[in-house]
């Protein structure tokens, strides 16, 4: 069966203002039945994320086992910590013809593309290096040597902007939001998309 809700991949070196962009879109576009996968994760939660919300945050042990039981739609380990998608939310919303999206790293992007060519991807670039680590030390989320070990692979994550389907410079956020908002509302427009959405209404004009 052909699956109602889009898969949307977003990808950014740490910092880019992935998780920003996501939320804003989800703050504005209400009337949108679009949902923000929440990983599972080994990292230690960071000051104001909460368990459920932000991450599902695991022990090693528990996310090891969940690996075994197949339980992962993609898993990786980014910053030497694990981070995994679980498969029954995601199927359960696609099925359900509500659009996802996953905030993941490009190791995971290239599995999911491999199991769901369909997907959409969006890659995140920040106008230049000075300001990602800017925002990095900003959002004061992390410690120096954190932050460091982020930069330090930056260059690696972005060197895979070229496997997604649109790029986005998230220089000014209003701008960057708008064309995230554009590529979400281009998408819905499909044919595919909105012959099974209007099946009964173009049954109706082409009897
Ligand atoms: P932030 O994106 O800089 O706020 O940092 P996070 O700690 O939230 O994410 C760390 C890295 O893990 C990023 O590269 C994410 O894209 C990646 N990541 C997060 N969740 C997942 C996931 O479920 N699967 C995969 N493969 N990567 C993930
Ligand atoms: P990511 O999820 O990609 O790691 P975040 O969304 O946490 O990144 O953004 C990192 C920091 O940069 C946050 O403090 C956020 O408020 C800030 N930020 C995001 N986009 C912009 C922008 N276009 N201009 C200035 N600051 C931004
Ligand atoms: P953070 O630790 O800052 O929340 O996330 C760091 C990186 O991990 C981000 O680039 C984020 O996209 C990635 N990430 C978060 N969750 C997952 C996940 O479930 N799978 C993969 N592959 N990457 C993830």
């Amino acid at each position: 069966m052909s699956q109602l809700g889009t898969l949307y991949i977003i990808s950014a070196p740490s910092g880019a203002g992935k998780s920003s962009l996501i939320s804003a879109l989800l703050k504005e576009e209400r009337s949108w039945d679009v949902k923000v996968s929440v990983s599972h994760t080994t990292r230690a939660a960071r000051i104001g994320e909460n368990h459920g919300e932000h991450y599902h945050f695991v022990d090693v042990d528990s996310f090891k086992s969940l690996i075994a039981e197949n339980a992962f739609f993609e898993w990786a380990e980014v910053f030497g910590n694990y981070y995994g998608t679980s498969r029954i939310t995601i199927e359960q919303a696609l099925q359900k013809g509500t659009d996802i999206f996953l905030d993941i790293d490009w190791q995971g992007a290239q599995q999911v593309r491999e199991m769901m060519p369909e997907a959409v991807g969006i890659f995140i670039l920040p106008p230049n290096r000075n300001e990602l680590e800017a925002r990095l030390n900003k959002r004061g989320q992390d410690s120096s040597t954190i932050i460091a070990k982020r930069m330090a692979q930056a260059q690696s994550e972005m060197s895979h902007y070229n496997e997604y389907d649109y790029l986005i410079i998230n220089d000014d956020f209003e701008v960057a939001s708008k064309e995230l908002a554009q590529i979400v509302a281009a998408q819905r427009s499909k044919q595919n998309k909105q012959s099974m959405l209007y099946q009964e209404m173009i049954a109706e004009l082409l009897k």
